[in-house]
């Protein structure tokens, strides 16, 4: 028999997630570039992200023109560079709310490590934007995929986390709650 697939989330429909989904409001403009690879990789977490987030923009490919300016503060390029901006690293409150309004937008790059790095080079533009990263984020949970080094986190967990440091009104939970219902249904198929 056929797999029929759900129209809104495109799972199959015994795996439908539409029951799940919490949308909320990106508080910022967030671009999201994806390797071509990542982008058919079953176990992506962007799916889950464009769901719950519909406004988030997601490019596949590996060539990207900058974006537009934004009308306030700067694009920032979420990525552990070292001179990257730590956002959970207590500085003096003046210094921290000139940075969060200068936080106009996020770029992310989605794809393995390596992807990432082939990423930076192929667009030399991307080193020009300031960085940010993160050192305090919850543990991962999305343990049917490592990073390298097994530690790294999902695009999902990421972003949630810096959204949830730039935002009062934005709420990381339901994101994770649904990253959750998505591990139980790859731990259940592969049971
Ligand atoms: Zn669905």
């Amino acid at each position: 028999m056929a797999r029929t697939y759900c129209s809104h989330c495109q799972l199959p429909n015994l795996s439908c997630l539409c029951a799940h989904v919490v949308e909320q409001t990106c508080p910022v403009p967030v671009l999201i570039y994806q390797h071509p690879l990542e982008a058919k990789h079953a176990k992506s977490t962007v799916p889950l992200l464009r769901l719950a987030l519909p406004d988030i923009q997601v490019d596949v490919g590996e060539v990207f023109t900058s974006p537009p300016l934004l009308s306030q503060g700067d694009w920032w390029l979420l990525y552990p560079d070292a001179q990257a901006l730590d956002i959970d690293k207590p500085v003096d409150k003046q210094a921290a709310h000139l940075t969060q309004a200068n936080i106009g937008g996020l770029i992310i790059l989605d794809g393995t490590w390596r992807k990432t790095r082939l990423l930076l080079h192929l667009n030399p533009w991307l080193r020009q934007l300031p960085c940010l990263s993160f050192s305090q984020a919850p543990p991962g949970a999305y343990h049917i995929r490592k990073g390298p080094g097994g530690q790294a986190l999902s695009t999902l967990e990421s972003l949630s986390h810096v959204l949830d440091r730039l935002s009062p009104t934005f709420s990381p939970t339901p994101l994770r709650k649904l990253l959750s219902v998505r591990v139980k249904q790859f731990v259940a198929y592969t049971d």
